[in-house]
């Protein structure tokens, strides 16, 4: 046993494969895991299934990608079965209820222990398995560790001195309680403009006494189009299935849309200004990844749509000033940064019950007893206090957890000092450990998060059936292997103008994270045909023994 292995008790249970986490990637992995007949089983903190669904219950949550391809694709029946989206986007309690529909349908509850955070996984060399402990004490031997634990669920909730004093409530978004939170009337500060913020204050606004919303730097966003669909509408769309499921392989992030305008360059400034019109009103992420490839690295065509952009929503602000300086983005590119749809949010400013605090004149110094307190002196007083600040994207999930493969070389180390994976789904030193929604795949930076996890957890759902088929026990993709794919990921990514942005995209909202892009910028069908070439060639790269 590895010296950093945690002790072994009597009530060690053996496994075949531990799957962190029940969200989009977790239960479809743990279903295809468990059908291809291992000895499985599920770990998730929360109390039910639903991952991001069953987290982030904050007030106007709501996805960005079309119902219809917000969708597992393993089965036409279940498809059916749960009857077809309601509405073009859908809110929180349906994606939760549709996943809650899924582990029903296929009987996942009786695999998953619920309420338990895995604390370590230890890799044990003179076995080759993984020791794995959780909060509730339990020890498990197993050959697989898959983590399924997401790319935006370890949240970056404890920020500023002197939280724990604050009278009021206080709230992360993504750990809004079940019961709700009462806001009528009362005095509420919102810290965050980014997608999350942005659904909270156009939800809020109406509700409370007053708003107070801390903006530091501002995003892009697009006005949401969210009809809700007739019986006839959701039946045309249950009957696409098979040609949606093609469409969100085959496109650059995963959508059944794509860039399909052509080269910017070859179209006059009439046409451009037509195509980003029509991608406007389209209200969807279209706009962003469906308008012309230059705009991700090209300076001038970054210029040129964000100019449109911005125009939109300076008209929206009523050309006010205060707010325009306030509220509309400088510091960088439309589309640098994930672009949030939204519905009345800017419109929200406009109301008198609400107040955008310009953090980058008076930003916050610390949480006081009575409310925020800002670089100026003054105590802004709050009853409620919601902190949309984000999360520790990509690596947060798994350095949260003590993770250690040969030698017992830890991953929160080996991160802390560079962020590498092999394509996401392994890590060099880390045997058997599997990963979704990890770095250097394409994940919610740049992808439809279903079509992007199904396909990771289908590439390791394959892989281990073939290394059971051929009595191969361990796996670990090689140095150079990993090098290769760090070196071509980096090519891409510094192609594009996403490098030379500040966001969660490239770590910065972390304080001491190491910089990389931490999606794959080349494309979802790209990278599904790279991770399907390595299964095709008997996986070279990775060494099987
Ligand atoms: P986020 O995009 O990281 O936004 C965090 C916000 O907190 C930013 O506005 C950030 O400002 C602000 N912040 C952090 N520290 C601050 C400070 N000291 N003072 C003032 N402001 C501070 O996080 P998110 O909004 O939760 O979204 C994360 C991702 O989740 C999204 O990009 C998206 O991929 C996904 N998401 C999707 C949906 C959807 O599908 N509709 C909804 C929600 C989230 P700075 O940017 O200036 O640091």
């Amino acid at each position: 046993m590895g010296a950093h292995s945690p002790s072994s008790t009597t009530n060690t249970q053996k496994l075949d494969a531990i799957v962190v986490g029940a969200g989009v990637a977790g239960l479809c992995q743990l279903h295809r895991l468990r059908e291809m007949g291992l000895n499985v089983l599920g770990i998730e903190a929360g109390s039910d299934v639903g991952g991001t669904w069953y987290w982030n219950r904050y007030p106007g949550a709501r996805f960005d990608s079309q119902t219809e391809v917000y969708q597992y694709w393993f089965s036409e029946e279940l498809n059916k079965k749960w009857g077809g989206p309601k509405e073009r986007f859908a809110p929180q309690p349906d994606t939760e209820k549709w996943l809650q529909f899924v582990a029903d349908e296929l009987d996942l509850r009786r695999s998953y222990r619920f309420n338990t955070r895995v604390e370590s996984a230890h890799f044990d060399e003179s076995t080759n398995r993984w020791k794995v402990t959780t909060d509730k004490g339990d020890v498990f031997d197993t050959q697989f560790f898959v983590s399924c634990a997401g790319m935006l669920s370890a949240p970056m909730a404890d920020l500023f001195p002197g939280q724990k004093t604050f009278r009021g409530k206080l709230f992360h978004t993504s750990r809004w309680p079940k019961e709700g939170v009462e806001l009528a009337g009362k005095r509420v500060g919102v810290v965050g403009v980014g997608a999350t913020g942005m659904q909270v204050i156009q939800t809020i606004a109406s509700q409370v006494g007053h708003l107070t919303v801390f903006v530091l730097n501002p995003n892009f966003s697009i006005p949401i189009r969210n009809p809700k669909y007739t019986d006839a509408e959701r039946q045309a769309i249950l009957d696409r299935f098979g040609e949606l499921k093609g469409q969100v392989n085959a496109t650059f992030a995963g959508f059944d849309y794509d860039f399909a305008n052509g080269s910017w360059h070859d179209a006059t400034p009439e046409q451009r200004r037509a195509v980003y019109e029509k991608l406007w009103a389209d209200g969807s992420l279209a706009m962003w990844i469906g308008s012309y490839p230059e705009v991700f690295s090209e300076r001038a065509a970054n210029d040129d749509i964000s100019a449109f952009a911005r125009e939109k929503m300076r008209e929206r602000l009523q050309n006010r000033a205060d707010l325009i300086e306030t509220l509309v983005p400088m510091d960088h590119g439309f589309g640098m940064r994930r672009v949030p749809l939204e519905n009345g949010y800017l419109e929200a400013f406009l109301r008198p019950n609400v107040t955008a605090v310009n953090c980058h004149k008076t930003g916050i110094t610390e949480i006081v007893p009575e409310g925020v307190k800002t670089s100026d002196g003054k105590v802004h007083e709050l009853d409620i206090l919601i902190l949309a600040t984000g999360f520790d994207a990509g690596t947060g999930a798994l350095t949260r957890m003590d993770i250690r493969g040969r030698a017992g070389r830890s991953l929160k180390e080996d991160w802390g000092k560079e962020i590498r994976t092999t394509m996401g789904l392994q890590v060099h030193g880390y045997p058997n450990l599997f990963t979704t929604g990890a770095p250097l795949a394409p994940a919610a930076a740049l992808c439809n998060m279903t079509t992007c996890l199904q396909q990771q957890a289908n590439w390791i759902a394959d892989t281990i059936g073939y290394m059971r088929d051929h009595d191969l026990k361990v796996m670990e993709p090689t140095a150079e292997k990993e090098d290769a794919w760090v070196k071509h990921h980096d090519e891409i990514a510094n192609a594009t103008l996403l490098t030379k942005t500040n966001s969660w995209y490239m770590g910065s909202n972390v304080p001491g994270k190491p910089r990389r892009l931490l999606s794959y910028a080349g494309g979802v069908n790209t990278y599904k045909a790279a991770c399907d070439e390595v299964k095709a060639g008997g996986y070279q790269g990775f060494e099987l023994a």
